[in-house]
Formats: structure tokens, C-alpha cells, sequence
């Protein structure tokens, strides 16, 4: 049997002070492997890996992806981006950088290090979809030059190149389409519906749909999400992806404020504001290729995700 010294990995997460990446970080530690995280805290805290500091098998890097990155590590994650729209429209030239150069640099590392590479991907992908719902083998529906683009284009042309890496170099790599993903750590001024919704509902404040709200999303709780990555990047090199990681329940954005106005108590009313540009008006994984690949599928449904996220809100929103 081998010795937990020879099974111990040195795991890279980019973005690993974000939302996700922290949660990723907590449950590979809790494997017992070594962690590097990069991150340049432009949308990540160090509040979401405060607990880790007396931990000898984590590290923090302050680093941006768009530069080289030199270190020995045995798998990466990449995760490094921002991901909410108000995030990565703020400066849409480095979200671009940071999803093509920032895959040019990990893909650089990966080839170098002979290392398996992960790559959150995104369902913006497939854009406004015309085919719904979305499987793995539908191209999208994506404005080039719409202010969304830096985000979707850039997310596209990284999967371009983790393709191509993969052909031209045999690197083995790991691509996950990521549908919306929400749970304890979103930033309480993240920008996004969830945590938007329940900061405003917790404050009292109106809740502000966009649009008319009927445009729909599909919520993935990040426990079932995390689980879902670890289990891609375990397959073995035949395994490529893409594959949809999300949870197919699906919600209009107005029976999401219901549910959040209903668990949260409060007393908030509903206002409407403008839609922005773009929005697509649809969104919904078709998981039938994770089930079969990786058996995989949610656990958590929205009401008992939302509980959690709330929570975790009641304890760092002050009213
Ligand atoms: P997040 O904003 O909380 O985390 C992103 C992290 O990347 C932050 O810690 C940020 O500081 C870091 N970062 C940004 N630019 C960087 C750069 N140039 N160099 C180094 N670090 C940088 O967002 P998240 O929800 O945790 O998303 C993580 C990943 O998952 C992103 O790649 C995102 O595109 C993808 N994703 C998320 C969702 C979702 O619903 N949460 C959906 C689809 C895809
Ligand atoms: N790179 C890196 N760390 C490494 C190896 C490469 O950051 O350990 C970066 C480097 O900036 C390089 C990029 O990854 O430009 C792409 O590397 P690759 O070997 O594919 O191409 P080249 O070095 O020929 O540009
Ligand atoms: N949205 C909303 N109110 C908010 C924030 C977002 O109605 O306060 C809508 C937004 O227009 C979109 C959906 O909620 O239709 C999801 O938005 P989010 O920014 O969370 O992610 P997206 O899936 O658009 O990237």
C-alpha cells in the first residue's frame, strides 16, 4: 500500500481565493494533498482563506496569471477569472487577458511539468441558446462584440487553446462547463442574482430584478459543483471534456426572489430595473454526459442550498 507522502499532490488553483477555488482548496486539503494558490485578489479575499494560514500544506501566491508562473506542482486548476458580469465588464481588456493569456501561461506550465490541467469553463459558452437544454455538442449563440464578450470570447478561446495544447503537445487536459454557482463566500457586493437577492432581502432593501424576470437560470449549490470537479479532473487521459457541471433544476429570476423573500422573511418588495444587454434569456445543463462519465449529479436542491447560502450571509451582512 502506498505511503500518504507518495500519494500527497502539489495541486496549483488559480483563483483559489474566489469563491469556488476556496471551497476546492478546503476539500483537496481535506485529501491530504499540498496546495498552491494563485491569486491576485481582484475579486477573491483573504478572508476566504483566513482559516488555512496555521495550515502547512497551503500556500498563497499573490500572483495575476496574465504573467509566467515557474513552480513544480503535479495538477492544476485553473480557475483565475473574475465571474460576474459587473466584475468582468469593470475592466473587460484584463478579462480578456486573464482567460486567454492566463491559459497560455498554466497550458505553458502544464506542458512543461507533464501536468493535468483543469479549466473552469463557463455555460456563457453557449451564449443566448437557441438549443435548450444545453448539451456539450451545441456551439452557441455568442455576440463577438457585445459587453459580455470579453467574458464569453475569452472563455471560448481558452477552451481553444486547451484543445490545442491537447492535439499539439498530447497535454492532458480537463475542460468543465460551469453553470451558475452559488453557496457561502460569494462576495456580499459580487454583483450577482443570488447573492444580490438575499444581501438585499437580509437588508430590507428592495429586490432588484432586471428585466421582467422571466429569463431563467439553473442553480448548482457549490458542494455538489466541487464534487463534480474533483471527480473530472480523477478520469483518466481519454477524458477531455467538455462537460456541463450544473444542476438542471430551473428558475425564472422571479420565483428565485419568491423563494428568497419566503426563506429569508423579510419584508423587501420587488422593483424592476433594465435588463442589461445580452442577457440570455435561457439557461439550463443538459448533465446526462457527467452522469454517465463520472456519475455524477446534484444533491442539493435550491430551497436547502439557499438555507446554507442565507446563513452564511445572516452572519457577515450587517443590517
Ligand atoms: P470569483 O470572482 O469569486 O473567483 C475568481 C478568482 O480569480 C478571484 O479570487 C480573483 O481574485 C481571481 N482572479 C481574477 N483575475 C485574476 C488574475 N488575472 N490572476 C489571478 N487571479 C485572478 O468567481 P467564482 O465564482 O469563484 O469563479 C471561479 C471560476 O469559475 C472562474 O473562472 C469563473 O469564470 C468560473 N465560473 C463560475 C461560475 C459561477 O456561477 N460561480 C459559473 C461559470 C464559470
Ligand atoms: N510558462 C509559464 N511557466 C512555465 C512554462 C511556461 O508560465 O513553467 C508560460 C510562458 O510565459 C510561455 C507560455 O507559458 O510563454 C507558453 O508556454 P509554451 O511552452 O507553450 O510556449 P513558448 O514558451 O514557446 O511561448
Ligand atoms: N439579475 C437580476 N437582479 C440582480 C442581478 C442579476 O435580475 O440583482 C439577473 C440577470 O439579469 C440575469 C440573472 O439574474 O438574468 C443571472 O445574473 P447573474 O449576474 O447572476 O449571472 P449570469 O448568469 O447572467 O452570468
Amino acid at each position: 500500500m502506498p505511503r500518504l507522502y507518495d500519494s500527497r499532490k502539489r495541486i496549483l488553483v488559480t483563483g483559489g481565493a474566489g469563491f469556488i477555488g476556496s471551497h476546492l482548496i478546503d476539500r483537496l486539503l481535506g485529501q491530504g494533498h499540498e496546495v498552491l494558490c494563485a491569486d491576485n485578489l481582484f475579486t477573491g479575499t483573504r478572508r476566504n482563506i483566513d482559516h488555512l494560514h496555521a495550515e502547512p500544506r497551503f500556500e498563497f501566491m499573490r500572483h495575476d496569471v496574465t504573467f509566467p508562473l515557474y513552480v513544480e506542482v503535479d495538477e492544476i486548476y485553473n480557475l483565475a477569472c473574475p465571474a460576474s458580469p459587473v466584475h468582468y465588464q469593470h475592466d473587460p481588456v484584463q478579462t480578456t487577458k486573464t482567460s486567454v493569456h492566463g491559459a497560455i501561461n498554466v497550458l505553458g506550465l502544464a506542458k512543461r511539468l507533464k501536468a493535468k490541467v483543469l479549466q473552469a469553463s463557463t455555460s456563457e459558452v453557449y451564449g443566448d441558446p437557441a438549443i435548450h437544454p444545453q448539451v456539450e455538442s451545441y456551439w452557441g449563440n455568442v455576440n463577438p462584440i457585445g459587453p459580455r464578450s470579453c467574458y464569453d470570447e475569452g472563455k471560448r478561446c481558452a477552451e481553444t487553446l486547451f484543445f490545442d495544447y491537447h492535439r499539439q503537445h498530447g497535454l492532458e487536459i480537463k475542460v468543465m462547463r460551469i453553470f451558475n454557482t452559488y453557496g457561502p463566500r460569494m462576495h456580499p457586493a459580487d454583483g450577482r442574482v443570488v447573492s444580490n437577492f438575499i444581501v438585499q432581502a437580509l437588508r430590507g432593501e428592495d429586490i432588484t430584478i432586471y428585466g421582467d424576470g422571466s429569463q431563467t437560470r439553473s442553480f448548482c449549490f457549490v458542494d455538489d459543483l466541487v464534487e463534480g470537479m474533483l471527480r473530472l479532473m480523477a478520469t483518466g487521459p481519454d477524458v477531455t471534456g467538455p462537460v456541463n457541471i450544473g444542476n438542471p433544476g430551473e428558475f425564472t429570476m422571479l420565483e428565485l426572489a419568491e423563494h428568497v423573500i419566503r426563506l429569508t422573511g423579510s419584508a423587501s418588495k420587488i422593483v424592476h430595473r433594465p435588463l442589461p444587454q445580452d442577457d440570455p434569456r435561457q439557461r439550463q445543463p443538459d448533465v446526462s454526459l457527467a452522469k454517465s462519465l463520472l456519475d455524477w449529479e446534484p444533491t442539493i436542491n435550491l430551497e436547502s442550498g439557499l438555507k446554507r447560502t442565507i446563513n452564511y450571509f445572516r452572519d457577515i451582512v450587517t443590517v
